[in-house]
């Protein structure tokens, strides 16, 4: 029996440390779209080995209620992975993160419920990966309402920033106060979670339209950092480094995200878009609507376009019909390239997964910093469903809520043909004076059979 234990805990600490380095090299691959799906598959393999070699843990028991559990979950990510549509995905990320972040807060929770942590190291990391897993879960609930469309409103208390450091401090003190006691105290565990738990909620209830995806980035970040934590407190390799793994890849992302909305990480926490009442420029001048036939015109018998897509596109569906208009007009003999802004969509990376899903050539896929030089050399710049992204008032209206981040300087084209349904705004509500510019040209409907139209024509130009 102690040469089989002798066995198997060897056996576990090499799974963890293989399931480790799948989670490492799954996360490489996923930095590219063309491995990025291989990349899925191995770290999904690293957790399925991670899980199965928990099972082999010595004193482990319960396994009726660990598969029962792991059957719901599974049942429910299956289903909902499966059915969840492009466009919804930040919300189901921000649901995924938040459980991750519950679930390092419930092992600390057990730990102290079980008087188990009992050097004062080990007990303020079990405090400290508690609380940035509670505010992570309970933020996340929050966001996800919002980008579900459950909570329509943004809530801002009075004094909001000074609500967010008592009760942060509220919770750090109960913290110390519940590492430092010599037994564990039922009240103090559930008053320090209970706080913890507001403070998330408090936190993320102001915050709106476009901050939200970088502000599921962080959370992100902090599940990482609470289930590395809750790994030490643990002793279990494969949560410490897939905590750490997260928390860095998290910040990074969350600074990215941040970076290329110009909006630094503290102004997205306590200074909602927005706050300032507007800052909206108020733009004059006439929008000129066109017909997709002076749309297929205009590019057929271009050089140069360049295809701005945004939200729109996404929502519509339309990255199909624009490959195949793209491959007729270069069989026409225009040079066509695909700019992509950093925050197009919803999500990073949102406009290049969907282009490649179309089989879009990843040598036509640009970033803003690579083609925006290209755009005063372009007969057509053709945005469909893009809006925030194109706004010239990020460079020109400094009272502006979008005023600094970069954007695709598609006004410098000769020609603008601007795919939307109507008058709608962008994601963060404001006016686009490119609408109205001169060498703008509007094409009003669904990107979809928009574009669909836009082919007939092109074909029957030949
Ligand atoms: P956007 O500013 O949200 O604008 C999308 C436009 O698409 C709308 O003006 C809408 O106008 C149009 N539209 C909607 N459905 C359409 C359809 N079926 N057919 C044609 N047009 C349609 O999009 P964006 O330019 O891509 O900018 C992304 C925004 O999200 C930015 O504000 C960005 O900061 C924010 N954001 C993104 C990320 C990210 O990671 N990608 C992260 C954080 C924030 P109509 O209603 O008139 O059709």
């Amino acid at each position: 029996m102690s040469s089989l234990t002798n066995f198997i805990e060897p056996a576990i600490q090499a799974s963890y440390f293989v399931a480790a380095a799948l989670f490492i090299l799954g996360l490489k691959a996923m930095s590219s779209p063309v491995t990025a799906r291989g990349g899925i598959v191995w770290a999904g393999v690293g957790m399925l080995l991670a899980t199965l070699a928990t099972f082999l843990t010595p004193g482990m028991g319960n396994f009726g209620l660990m598969l029962v559990a792991i059957a719901i979950g599974t049942t429910i990510a299956w289903w909902s992975g499966k059915t969840v549509k492009m466009t919804d995905m930040p919300q189901m990320i921000a649901i995924y993160n938040g459980m991750g972040g519950g679930a390092a807060a419930a092992i600390a929770a057990v730990e102290f419920a079980r008087g188990d942590v009992h050097s004062p190291l080990i007990a303020a990391l079990a405090a400290l990966g508690a609380l940035i897993g509670s505010v992570s879960f309970s933020g996340s609930c929050v966001a996800f309402a919002k980008l579900q469309g459950i909570m329509k409103k943004t809530f801002t208390l009075p004094a909001q920033n000074a609500v967010n450091i008592v009760l942060s401090l509220a919770t750090i003190a109960i913290g110390v106060a519940l590492v430092s006691a010599p037994t564990p105290d039922a009240t103090l565990v559930l008053a320090f979670f209970l706080l913890a738990l507001l403070l998330g909620t408090i936190i993320t209830l102001p915050i709106g339209g476009a901050d939200m995806p970088v502000v599921i980035s962080l959370f992100n970040a902090f599940t990482g950092l609470a289930v590395g934590l809750e790994g030490f407190v643990l002793g279990n390799a494969a949560l410490m480094i897939a905590g750490v793994v997260v928390g860095a890849a998290g910040t990074l992302l969350t600074q990215l995200m941040a970076k290329a909305m110009n909006r630094p990480i503290s102004n997205i926490l306590f200074v909602p878009m927005n706050a300032g009442g507007g800052g909206d420029e108020q733009v004059t001048g006439t929008m000129r609507a066109v017909t997709a036939l002076d749309a297929a015109a205009l590019m057929r018998y271009a050089q140069k376009v360049i295809i701005v897509p945004g939200y729109g596109m996404a929502v519509a569906h339309a990255q199909h019909k624009v490959w195949e208009m793209t491959e007729l007009l270069e069989d026409a003999g225009v040079e066509v390239k695909f700019a992509i802004h950093p925050v197009a969509g919803r999500m990073p990376g949102h406009m290049n997964v969907l282009l490649a899903e179309a089989g879009v050539p990843y040598d036509k896929i640009f970033d803003l910093e690579e083609i925006n030089a290209e755009f005063a050399t372009a007969d057509v710049a053709l945005v469909i469903g893009a809006n925030d992204v194109v706004n010239p008032a990020a460079r020109t209206n400094k009272s502006s809520p979008i005023y600094g981040m970069p954007i695709l300087n598609a006004d410098f084209a000769q020609n603008v043909i601007v795919i939307k349904r109507g008058q709608g705004a962008g994601y963060s509500g404001i006016e686009n004076a490119l609408f109205y510019g001169e060498n703008t040209n509007m094409l009003y409907g669904n990107a979809q059979p928009m574009v669909g139209e836009i082919i007939q024509h092109v074909k029957a130009m030949g």
